[in-house]
């Protein structure tokens, strides 16, 4: 449609070229063929799909009918085994938005719009009723809310560092969760590589979501001197990571397991962490997330040859979901 093609154009003009380029290639010698499907996905964005999870604390009467009535579908299979019955999430293969909900004081939103890709690191970590939870970079808080879909945690701990994005974080908690459970809840603003000394042995559970190149918004960036910029800066992210996974591993009490994930394809920022953090720690075990990846292969496309206790999601057309790239580990007893 003429719509269509004046949204395309307009979009179009909008990729970063020195990213495109950059990404280019970083991600051919990292991919290989699999890179230029996933940059046609994601230098398309007319191609992006978004998914709905919907909030168990606030049904809406008819949402799902309409939903099924608009060809979205249950994006996870009820089969999976960590999957309460109370997780609802819905995608839809045909691109295009369903309306977001505006934020009204005391009001609780009936659901999220995300990248269905997103919740695989809240799948992985397996959170059951009365754990410890810490989420240790949480804003704008779409995993922490999609944590209290699956789970009531004995408590709840999100931080986030920067403080426009912490009241963001805030925001959020307060239209997705209601009163009771709030107090379940604190929020800080700590840096999260000290929160391993703070509270050590403290959590079952801790997330790291970890700041990150966000691939697919960089292609998108509108100033070219700030996208070569942050290219320059890409490298010190690892080092951030690896100290923010340090952190979260002395945090965690003896048993209990940590879920790392990053919105990038870079391999520096994804295995490679992994990789030093594993050899250099040596109460750390990888734990398997094959499983898991095998059930949601229906919705998901994923890099092969990875490890086991690691996945890839790599967008494709129809199931464009990610990047994202999830890992799992355990501190040993
Ligand atoms: N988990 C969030 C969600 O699902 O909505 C997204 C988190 S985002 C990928 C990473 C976040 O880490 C950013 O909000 C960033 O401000 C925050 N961050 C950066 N450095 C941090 C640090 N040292 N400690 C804690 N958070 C940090």
């Amino acid at each position: 449609s003429r719509l269509e093609k004046k949204t395309k154009g307009k979009l179009q003009k909008q990729i970063c070229q020195v990213v495109l380029d950059h990404f280019e290639k970083q991600y051919t010698a990292e991919l290989g063929d699999a890179w230029s499907s996933v940059r046609d996905v994601l230098t398309s964005p007319w191609c992006w799909q978004h998914a709905l999870l919907l909030n168990r604390f606030s049904p809406s009467p008819g949402l799902e009918s309409s939903l099924a009535e608009q060809g979205y579908h249950p994006a996870f299979p009820a089969a999976l085994p960590y999957l309460p019955a109370a997780f609802r999430c819905y995608s839809r293969t045909a691109p295009g938005r369903f309306p977001a909900q505006k934020h009204q004081p005391g009001r609780l939103k009936g659901y999220y719009l995300l990248n269905a890709a997103s919740l695989l690191p809240v799948l992985a970590l397996e959170v059951r009723d009365g754990e410890d939870v810490l989420d240790l970079c949480a804003a704008p808080g779409g995993k922490s809310v999609a944590i209290l879909q699956c789970a009531c945690p004995g408590h709840f701990h999100c931080n986030e560092y920067d403080d426009m994005r912490s009241r963001w974080l805030e925001q959020t908690i307060e239209s997705f969760i209601p009163d009771p459970l709030v107090n379940l809840i604190t929020v800080s603003k700590l840096d999260g590589r000290q929160i391993g000394d703070l509270q050590p042995e403290f959590y079952d559970k801790v997330l790291v979501d970890a700041p990150c190149s966000n691939d697919r918004s960089w292609l998108f960036s509108a100033d070219p001197q700030q996208a070569v910029l942050r290219l320059m800066q890409r490298k010190e992210l690892s080092s951030l990571q690896f100290q923010l996974l340090r952190s979260a591993v002395k945090a965690l009490r003896p048993g209990g397991s940590l879920v790392y994930s990053t919105c990038t394809l870079s391999r520096a920022e994804n295995s490679d962490v992994i990789k030093l953090l594993l050899s250099s720690c040596s109460n750390v075990m990888p734990v398997d997330i094959s499983g898991m990846a095998r059930a949601v292969s229906q919705e998901f496309a994923f890099l092969s040859g990875t490890q086991q206790h690691e996945l890839l999601v790599l967008p494709e057309k129809g199931r464009a979901w990610g990047p994202m790239y999830v890992a799992k580990l355990k501190k040993v007893q």
